[in-house]
């Protein structure tokens, strides 16, 4: 499974008539790598050799039962040769990783688990925590939750470095913003970057601001259909008719709701016509099997 950054192309999707002349494009970092997310490899690739250059043998990060970020750290940190530690949310999944897709995969590239309670994942970055972790598997570099830091939104900018084409919009899901601050870096000022928050609350701006170098963005906060990994049958079966239509596979925690989210704002006519949209698949797919277990055991629709 190699990491292939040249075949994030861009797609064009022929939307039907009912959209206008608003014309929509698909940048497919999801493509990358088969398990991890376009935008997490961008994130970690400045990391990763800030961490060599440092002299660590060993990545250290943190993260929940299905994170792209996990999977994303054990499989780069295998291919660049560092041991991986995880520090996982959720005390009772040490008995089932074997049934955890995401976990199963990230320990299949080497990654050696910390699993913590709920409470004690709360104070994961307390300088005792982090002590404790040194003393128990000695010393690592750190990546943040989500891998956002100055070296992730640097290699985010990446992402729009070869792409030629004038795009009045650019388009992304966003988590904990290092994503869309690299791609307001890398944008012109005439360009307009759109955010699609994939959970509730707008703590977000703030972080943005930090690390954005441009005033050419903004959220759009109406499709996190309820928080953060909540679903509905809505959105289930819009992202199986998108997949069959387009031939482009969307994840349920961010992608397939900034694409939802994009599509019901062409039909609203939010974008002047004619616009040219960039949409950036960052990946995700990774996360569908663990999401499917979930919906089969509730008795709902599932992602094809
Ligand atoms: C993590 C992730 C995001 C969000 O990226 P941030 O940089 O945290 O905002 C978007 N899409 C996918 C598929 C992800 O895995």
């Amino acid at each position: 499974m190699k990491f292939k950054l040249e075949d994030a192309v861009i797609q064009k999707v022929l939307l039907p008539p009912e959209y206008g002349s608003v014309q929509l494009f698909v940048k497919r970092e999801d493509r990358i790598h088969e398990h991890v997310s376009g935008n997490k490899y961008r994130k970690l690739l400045y990391n990763l050799k800030a961490a060599k250059d440092g002299g660590f043998d060993t990545l250290l990060t943190f993260g929940g039962a299905f994170s792209n970020h996990i999977a994303a750290v054990a499989a780069a940190g295998q291919a660049q040769g560092f041991k991986t530690l995880g520090v996982i949310r959720g005390e009772e999944l040490a008995y089932k990783v074997a049934d955890n897709p995401t976990l199963k995969f990230a320990e299949e590239c080497g990654m050696q688990f910390q699993f913590v309670t709920r409470e004690d994942y709360r104070y994961k970055t307390s300088p005792e925590f982090i002590q404790q972790l040194e003393t128990k598997f000695g010393s690592f570099y750190l990546v943040p939750e989500g891998g956002t830091n100055e070296l992730a939104v640097k290699g985010s900018e990446e992402i729009l470095k070869d792409v030629q084409e004038d795009f009045d919009y650019i388009c992304c899901a966003v988590g904990t913003g290092g994503t869309i601050s690299g791609l307001i870096n890398g944008s012109t000022s005439t360009q307009k970057i759109l955010g699609f928050p994939a959970l509730k609350g707008g703590f977000l701006s703030k972080d943005i601001s930090k690390f954005a170098r441009n005033t050419n963005w903004s959220l759009i906060e109406d499709y996190h259909f309820g928080g953060y990994a909540k679903i509905n049958e809505d959105l289930i079966s819009f992202i199986n008719q998108f997949k069959k239509q387009y031939q482009i596979p969307l994840d349920p925690v961010y992608t397939g709701k900034m694409m939802y989210g994009i599509l019901d704002l062409i039909k609203k006519g939010y974008f002047p016509e004619p616009s040219k949209i960039l949409a950036i698949h960052t990946g995700g797919l990774q996360g569908i099997e663990g999401m499917n277990i979930n919906l089969k055991r509730k008795q709902l629709p599932i992602i094809d």
